[in-house]
């Protein structure tokens, strides 16, 4: 198949050396399964999800600071969105169901409005964090993770400067005096965000606490399609909403069975604590054997507390939800606090037919038109269902996949 041809080979090359200094890759990740396990006095939710690394990713590059200049602020990093189809780890991207000012659509659907472009991006901080500084910069992000969408870009970047920044660190500072290590290393890494710690060894784990008290599990092999609409989520803004329809009690809790839970926070714990004994132990296989055997158990959509509180709220995310529920997918969800949904299919030639599937009401015709983002070929609504045909229901989708984290090699076929 012509695509397959075209799709980039990895061998987990995250670390590039250049001459302007180090590039870091950053993963995206995802939150196959997420339950609310209680509040800490500070007002940060306490949470058990399970993370898992997906290969999509942005780039940081980060090089010495200039010793002219008055610390990383006076050098605020250059950030630039590619996400096309074989570059950047993007196995595929398309924007579906788009009618209008297609770069607008685009760039809303990636979120680029949010990420600054100075010392408050988190790649910026980290930096600082791990290095001091004035000793090195941020100095480029290339970016394919989509901002405000559950899938951890920030957290990510953040990860990558901080790995990038360590290792030059080691090379201008002294022995290194063992930052950046073990516990403290982790509680430094939280500070800047609670993925972060995560983020900077990806994978597969299940988090507790705010996100910081992880426990590695073995990762799985599923190709994933991402469903990004046009608006992003604010974590803090769904949290409080998850508060709020705990607050009002049975009547104010929407109506609705997520993963069989039916809004119960007891069976999402369940679910989640569930869905990491798959990952637990055994060979690929057996692994595979036992998510087959929690999907029949505990249906294809995935335990996300938080997704009641988001659907409630949005008509297009709904759409969406209906849409993944009435598909092929192996399993679907919500990501985070969202606004990303996800799917996981089988394998290689299972991604292939879900893809048709999600792209048809815009195509007519079930295979993907065009490969490429921002470019020209307007995704044409051909569609006679006005929900799908609908503006409402513009997306952005992203075939990748899960991605076992760094230093195991991996290789698209
Ligand atoms: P979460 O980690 O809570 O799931 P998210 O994946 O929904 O977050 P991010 O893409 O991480 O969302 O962005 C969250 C916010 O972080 C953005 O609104 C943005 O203001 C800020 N931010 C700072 N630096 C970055 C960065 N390098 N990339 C993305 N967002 C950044």
């Amino acid at each position: 198949m012509t695509e397959r041809a075209a799709r980039p080979h990895f061998r987990g090359c995250d670390v590039m050396r250049s001459q302007e200094g180090v590039w870091v890759a950053g993963r995206a990740k995802l939150n196959l399964g997420l339950a609310v396990t209680g509040r800490r006095r500070d007002g940060y939710h306490l949470l058990l999800t399970l993370f898992h690394s997906v290969e999509l990713h942005d780039w940081v590059l980060v090089g010495r600071d200039d010793p002219a200049a008055a610390g990383p602020a006076a050098a605020p990093p250059e950030v630039r969105w590619v996400c096309r189809a074989g570059e950047n780890g993007v196995h595929r991207a398309q924007l579906v169901g788009a009618g209008r000012e297609r770069e607008a659509v685009l760039s809303r659907c990636l979120g680029a409005e949010l990420v600054p472009a100075d010392a408050s991006n988190l790649a910026c901080r980290a930096v600082v964090e791990v290095a001091g500084a004035g000793i090195v910069a941020v100095r480029r992000i290339i970016k394919s993770i989509p901002a405000g969408a559950g899938l951890g870009g920030g957290s990510a970047d953040a990860a990558a400067a901080w790995r990038a920044a360590a290792l030059l660190a080691g090379v201008t500072r002294a022995a290194g005096r063992g930052r950046g290590e073990g516990e403290e290393l982790i509680r430094r890494a939280a500070r800047l965000g609670a993925d972060v710690p995560f983020a900077l060894t990806g994978g597969a784990a299940l988090a507790a606490g705010i996100g910081e008290e992880l426990v590695r599990l073995p990762p799985l092999d599923f190709p994933v399609i991402l469903v990004k609409p046009e608006f992003s989520l604010a974590t803090a803004e769904v949290f409080g909403w998850y508060d709020e329809d705990r607050e009002r009690g049975q009547d104010g809790v929407p109506t609705g069975d997520v993963a069989g839970a039916g809004g119960d926070a007891t069976r999402f714990r369940e679910a989640v604590l569930a869905l990491a004994q798959v990952l637990a132990a055994g060979d690929g296989k057996a692994r595979r054997r036992r998510f087959a055997r929690y999907l029949r158990i505990w249906g294809r959509e995935l335990p996300n507390e938080l997704a009641l509180s988001v659907y409630h709220r949005s008509p297009q995310l709904e759409v969406w939800r209906e849409r993944l529920a009435s598909s092929s997918a192996l399993a679907f969800g919500l990501t985070g606090s969202g606004s990303a949904l996800f799917a996981l299919a089988e394998d290689d030639d299972h991604l292939e037919r879900l893809w048709g599937e999600l792209v048809r009401p815009w195509t007519g015709t079930g295979r993907p038109p065009s490969d490429l983002l921002p470019a020209a070929g307007e995704a044409k609504a051909t569609s006679t269902s006005a929900a799908w045909a609908a503006p409402a229901a513009t997306a952005l989708l992203i075939a990748t996949r899960l991605w076992p984290g760094p230093g195991l090699s991996y290789r698209f076929r």
